[in-house]
């Protein structure tokens, strides 16, 4: 199997399983209890903390342990509802993931309006429509996604913390695809809450933390037994924690030692290949601020559910748009937002590269595409498709 899937989950990392594996067998304790056994597991969620904290420049009571991405986004989302006090503005943008497009229609259904911010056709958000829709004292929250799980395109959250903070806003990322990809900073990029799930790092699915920022007031979802300081009740996850720590540590490690730099290769290598056999390829979304391990290819008049059928016969796990909260194939919101054409979304597919992944597979990826296209084209009968042999 080649899995070039990465973007909806990633394989767990051998090292993450083996620092989680111990407490799933022997320091199983209820971190809350008061015995040795209690304060081992104690101690690893302390642990952990750190890391998460170290990852995003950030101070332990600032991470809350969660169950992923959607549950930390609708615990900022429901947050800021509740404790804002009159029936505010949200600002949002068409390419956000489900998870904050399904918040967004709740806070519209309590009351409040939602704006979307545009984006431009390559995918980043339009700034200076940004700056006009945020209002004083009329926005509450700007939730933006750090970097889209389709197209890679990674969001000024700088500038973007900048424009809703002058006007008294709140800022949250979804940096649910940014989180272990590239360095994130919530210093440098003063966010008041950041999103970001274990599952798309290298640990396992069930775990993800939320950063809250200590300026900030913060109302829990979950609430009984007070645990995570009385902010996200219910026993701690802990080998998931673990996992999650260990994740960050190896993420921080791997910002240093070269890997960024060989997926981005081994991704280029692949679009290279592609683009010379099939010389109509586009790649969707912003070239110069995309994620290094993802490529959101568009063939035109190739049907990308034929092509995922072919490669999936061969192996190769790829999806077609934003596939990872359904299994079904659907249209993309977030190509339509750029204003693609529903012709051209439906000749696309996403593939997404992770540290495991070798050279040797992107090019067995890219000559399967290539043969798919040859196939699909043949069977069609079209000779409007340029293929380069
Ligand atoms: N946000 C983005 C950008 C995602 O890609 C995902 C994953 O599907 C989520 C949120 C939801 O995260 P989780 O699967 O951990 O709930």
């Amino acid at each position: 199997m080649i899995y070039l899937d990465a973007n909806a989950t990633t394989p767990v990392d051998p090292l993450v399983i083996d620092a989680m594996l111990p407490f799933l067998c022997e320091h199983y304790a209820n971190p809350s209890a008061s015995h040795a056994a209690g304060r081992v597991a104690r101690r690893a969620t302390d642990h952990a903390r750190g890391e998460l904290a170290a990852l995003l420049h950030a101070e332990p009571e600032e991470i809350i342990f969660t169950s992923g991405g959607t549950e930390s986004i609708n615990a900022v989302h429901a947050s800021v509802r509740s404790l804002w006090p009159k029936k505010p503005d949200l600002i949002i943008t068409g390419t956000e993931h489900p998870a904050v497009l399904e918040s967004a229609a709740r806070w519209r259904k309590c009351g409040g309006k939602v704006v979307h911010a545009p984006v431009h056709a390559d995918g980043r958000v339009d700034l200076d429509a940004l700056r006009a829709a945020v209002k004083s004292g009329g926005t509450a929250l700007v939730s933006i996604m750090w970097a889209n799980n389709e197209t890679g395109v990674i969001a000024p959250m700088h500038e973007i913390a900048a424009i809703a903070h002058a006007a008294g806003a709140l800022v949250h990322t979804d940096a649910v695809q940014a989180a272990g990809k590239f360095p994130l900073d919530v210093k440098t990029a003063p966010v008041d809450f950041l999103s970001l799930s274990g599952h798309k790092m290298h640990a396992p699915k069930g775990v993800g933390a939320l950063y809250v920022s200590r300026r900030v007031r913060f109302e829990p979802l979950l609430i009984g037994g007070g645990q995570e300081n009385g902010r996200r009740s219910g026993t701690e996850n802990v080998p998931g924690i673990v996992a999650l720590g260990k994740a960050a540590e190896l993420a921080r490690r791997h910002f240093d030692d070269g890997t960024k730099a060989r997926i981005h290769a081994m991704r280029d290598r692949f679009e290279h290949l592609v683009h010379a056999a099939l010389p109509d390829m586009r790649i969707h979304g912003c070239p110069t601020h995309r994620l290094h391990n993802t490529s959101l290819l568009c063939l035109p008049e190739i049907d990308a559910a034929g092509m995922l059928i072919l490669l999936d016969q061969q192996g190769i796990c790829v999806s077609a748009g934003s596939a990872c909260h359904t299994g079904t194939l659907h249209s993309s919101h977030t190509l339509e937002a750029m204003g693609v054409s529903a012709r051209d979304a439906a000749c696309t597919l996403r593939f997404s590269f992770h540290r495991f992944n070798t050279k040797a597979e992107a090019e067995t990826a890219a000559h399967a595409v290539i043969a798919a296209a040859h196939k699909l084209h043949a069977e069609k009968g079209d000779d409007s498709v340029v293929i380069t042999i």
